[in-house]
């Protein structure tokens, strides 16, 4: 038996490892048959070389082809990221010099009329007159302590005061606040009586549930109910305001969190808003360790819950 076997090369490089040739009869190769060998294990060289080079040029052309795909979907999706934002910028542009004119215009036509007819207004419209400038001129001081709020917020200007605060006695007191507003809405808060106190800035805390409990207001039903409830877990208290109004679909969950993002429904095409009540609620509860978000399914109201730690190590300790 022979064997031959013949070094691959491509230019100075080995390829491959040679080709073996069995033959019974061959004792050895004549020149002819030197010169074949050589040939065919030239050749195979050449085509073993070119189906890798084929086959990496076919790995490095897929390779190429998801990083160019990948690299188009980020452009597109920042793309349409910056188109969004460029929406909310124009929409809150309209949306500030809207609110701000529509109070003004009204402020300044009754103090013209209140001004000029004096002597023949009745009381009855004197006492109408003023009632609307009274809330006018609240929704003007709402719009722009909201405009300060998260100008202070974005540019790190806050400062928490932790004090010991009890959450149901900060709930307590927005109901006393909002119960003028709440007409046929029941407000009901369930709490367990050791629910403890946390280390906290009274203020924002306050201020966090105002913006949820009133939303909860402006979206219930006649006859709805608004429940403010909460208990403690391990180091955390978790807080729920939830009510039965039209809810909030799964794809603008994250949104409403957004500044300046409104849903464009009914209530709100009736409600002027601002869109930056959630934002500074997110913030608020971000600075003090904590989360909030949001659970609802359309048609069934919506549960807002926010937990916060007890921070314990923020303040001299609860109250008894
Ligand atoms: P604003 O109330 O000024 O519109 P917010 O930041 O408080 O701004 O709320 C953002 C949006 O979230 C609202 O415009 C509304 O579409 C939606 N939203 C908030 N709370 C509720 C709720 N309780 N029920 C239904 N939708 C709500």
């Amino acid at each position: 038996m022979s064997i031959v076997l013949l070094p691959m090369r491509l230019k100075a490089r080995l390829v491959g490892f040679g080709v073996g040739v069995r033959n019974h009869r061959m004792v050895h190769l004549s020149d002819d048959e030197r010169l074949f060998f050589s040939m065919f294990a030239a050749q195979s060289s050449t085509a073993i070389e070119n189906a890798r080079l084929y086959e990496a040029l076919g790995q490095a052309n897929l390779t190429l082809e998801e990083k160019v795909h990948e690299r188009t979907h980020d452009l597109q999706e920042a793309n349409t990221r910056l188109r969004e934002l460029d929406q909310i910028k124009s929409n809150f542009i309209s949306m500030v010099s809207h609110e701000l004119r529509t109070p003004l215009t009204a402020i300044k036509g009754f103090i013209v009329t209140l001004f000029h007819y004096d002597k023949e207004i009745s009381e009855e419209k004197r006492h109408l007159y003023l009632g609307v400038l009274n809330e006018e001129t609240d929704r003007l001081t709402r719009l722009i302590t909201e405009l300060l709020d998260i100008s202070r917020i974005e540019s790190g200007r806050v400062d928490i005061q932790w004090s010991p605060v009890s959450v149901p006695t900060l709930v307590r007191r927005v109901f006393d606040t909002l119960a003028i507003k709440a007409d046929a809405v029941r407000l009901v808060q369930d709490f367990p009586a050791d629910f403890p106190d946390i280390a906290a800035d009274s203020d924002k805390i306050e201020q966090v549930l105002m913006n949820l409990i009133s939303n909860a207001l402006k979206y219930s039903p006649e006859g709805g109910l608004v429940r403010v409830s909460g208990f403690r877990q391990g180091d955390e208290i978790e807080i729920t305001v939830e009510d039965e109004g039209p809810g909030i679909p799964a794809s603008e969950q994250e949104k409403i969190f957004d500044k300046f993002y409104r849903q464009d429904n009914e209530t709100n095409r009736k409600n002027p808003g601002t869109g930056l009540g959630l934002p500074i609620c997110r913030t608020l509860i971000h600075l003090h360790g904590g989360k909030v978000w949001v659970r609802s399914e359309p048609g069934q109201g919506c549960h807002f819950i926010f937990r916060l730690p007890l921070n314990l190590d923020k303040s001299e300790g609860p109250r008894g």
